[in-house]
């Protein structure tokens, strides 16, 4: 098999003035970036507004394993193939951190014949929204300290100053920092550190945004830590949201490119899974269902995660309202998730995978409880054996959901033309679209029910400092927030080996985060990282231009 950077490379891209004009937008609608790669302007966006939405599908999947199971692929795949079978089809999905690229091999542009390109681009520099993502929230960094330098009118507390910095980098030795030494000129020392740009609430919140008056809004919403009489200080308090405004105002808008077959692709916003909610900016979702008879979208980590937060968090503060879930599942996952070990995935094992299809049903009550329709779409590795095929079959029908077997990643969107057909047919099946809980519900008791009714756990524990914090927020006027779980992605439990289907296991929640500017709360079970580390041996070591200036070592 070519590699996924020869494939792309040999791609026959069109001009990007074409892709748009595939979807009726005109030359003054878009900004383009080189020839493959354009912005969608405010103005066209605004145009836009009135138009009627297509129907928006998510791609979500099971519990994945360490290697990702290919719900970026199989977006991809089935948006070449609903335009196959001649519906009107665009895909969005987030744009890759750069950082990452440079520790382990591996893009975020899909993968085989199902990809997005130009895929250097996108996992690099791209439009370069992530680095003014990165000024605007160092700019309020900066604003903090010199606020504080010049007398701290705001009473600030520097030990409660919880607005960190952020870069774009892998860099294990940016996580805990003395900043501001070296004497008087240089402001007050303090601890503080970096996160990785993804993790910034500035991403969370130029996903979330309207339009640019809601961006500045939530902006200035921000807390960036709190007074000496522990109340909150906003950036909006420290005259910050204007500026930062400005620095986004390019990257707010949407990114446009193209598959390997020519389709129209929105990427555009990275917001972590864990942390956040997870998905493509709201703007891009929008602009691309009016756009488009069909919108394909993908959330990040299991359907547990990635498809709860999408539904809980976007799609309630978006207000959108999709028509249908396609849930991927891949042999392997389902062998790991009946109790095989990795290094022994090469064999057969039907009763394996029979096994594993507890996850994958699970998977399916949950996002049917969402008044969803949902399919299975197996991504069909090279491996796969008829015995294993046949298992997942069997538990299907067993379960009345259908499943359609997806071969994009060899063949391209020919290869997931069933896939396509039988999405159709589920989004005419009907939705009845309802969230997990009302906003209305209390903070705590919306962490129960997430723990309850998507995780299947007996209860939630926190020690009486979270819920007594969880009170405050409500008394301070932020009860009506949704709630954004961050746990580990390999369990519906927060113990990661704990595969299948587990129930009555408790979910500790360790710490409690406002991220007032996006609007959610954040309840943290277990260790998250903000900031990663590179490995021993870094994929950078390997990565160099050739001799005719192509990228080598990447992917
Ligand atoms: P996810 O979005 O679930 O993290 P991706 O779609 O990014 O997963 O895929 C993860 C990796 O697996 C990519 O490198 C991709 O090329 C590879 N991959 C996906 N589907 C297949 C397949 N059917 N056969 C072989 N490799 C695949
Ligand atoms: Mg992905």
């Amino acid at each position: 098999m070519t590699s996924d950077i020869r494939i792309a490379r040999a791609a026959n891209k069109k001009p990007i003035t074409e892709i748009a004009a595939m979807l009726g937008l005109e030359v003054g609608d878009i900004l383009p970036y080189g020839h493959d790669k354009a912005k969608i302007t405010h103005d066209a966006m605004a145009r836009l507004s009135d138009r009627p939405a297509g129907r928006l599908i998510l791609v979500t999947a099971i519990n994945p394993t360490p290697a990702g199971e290919g719900k970026t692929t199989t977006t991809v795949g089935l948006g070449d193939a609903l335009n196959r079978i001649g519906k009107r089809a665009t895909i969005c999905i987030r744009e890759a951190s750069l950082g990452p690229n440079f520790g382990m091999k591996g893009g975020a542009a899909g993968g085989g014949y199902a990809q997005i390109v130009p895929m250097e681009d996108m996992n690099l520099h791209f439009t370069g929204d992530f680095h003014a993502i990165t000024s605007a929230h160092n700019l309020l960094a900066a604003m903090i300290d010199n606020h504080v330098h010049w007398g701290n009118e705001l009473q600030i507390d520097t030990r409660r100053i919880t607005w960190r910095r952020v870069m774009d980098m892998n860099d294990r030795a940016l996580r805990d920092l003395a900043q501001g030494l070296g004497g008087v000129s240089n402001g007050f020392p303090r601890q503080s550190g970096f996160d990785i740009t993804v993790a910034s609430e500035v991403m969370a919140i130029l996903c979330l945004s309207s339009d640019l008056a809601d961006l500045q809004d939530r902006l200035g919403r921000i807390v960036i830590g709190y007074t000496w009489e522990r109340q909150p200080v906003t950036a909006r308090d420290l005259g910050a949201d204007g500026a930062m405004t400005v620095l986004l105002k390019d990257a707010f808008q949407p990114n446009l490119v193209q598959t390997l077959e020519n389709n129209p692709a929105f990427v555009h916003g990275g917001p972590f899974a864990n942390i956040a909610h997870g998905c493509n900016s709201l703007v891009a979702t929008r602009t691309a269902l009016r756009l488009s008879d069909y919108v394909v979208t993908e959330a990040g980590f299991g359907a547990d995660l990635g498809a709860e937060k999408f539904l809980d968090i976007k799609c309630r503060l978006g207000g959108l309202s999709p028509s249908a879930t396609v849930l991927v599942a891949t042999i392997r996952a389902l062998k790991m998730n009946g109790g095989i070990a990795k290094a022994d995935l090469g064999s057969e094992d039907a009763k394996a995978v029979t096994r594993g299809c507890a996850n994958l049903g699970r998977h399916i009550e949950n996002l049917r409880g969402f008044g969803l329709p949902v399919l299975v779409a197996l991504n069909h590795f090279d491996g796969d054996t008829e015995a294993e095929i046949a298992a997942l079959k069997d538990y299907c029908a067993q379960h009345g959901v259908k499943v359609a077997i997806a071969r994009h990643w060899a063949e391209g969107g020919a290869g997931a033309e069933d896939l396509a057909r039988a999405v159709v047919d589920l989004v005419e099946s009907g939705a009845d679209f309802h969230t997990t809980y009302p906003d209305s519900m209390p903070l705590w008791q919306k962490i129960e029910t997430i723990c309850t009714r998507i995780y299947r756990a007996s209860h939630a524990e926190a020690a009486p400092s979270v819920r007594e914090q969880l009170e405050q927020w409500e008394r301070a006027g932020y009860g009506n927030f949704p709630v954004c779980i961050a746990k580990t992605q390999y369990s519906f439990s927060t113990d990661p080996t704990l595969r299948g289907a587990p129930e009555g296991h408790v979910i500790p929640v360790r710490e409690v985060r406002l991220n007032a500017g996006a609007g959610f709360v954040v309840a943290i079970c277990g260790e998250i990282m903000t900031m990663p580390g590179l490995p021993r041996r870094p994929a950078a070591e390997s990565i160099r231009l050739d001799s005719d200036g192509q990228i080598e070592g990447l992917f």
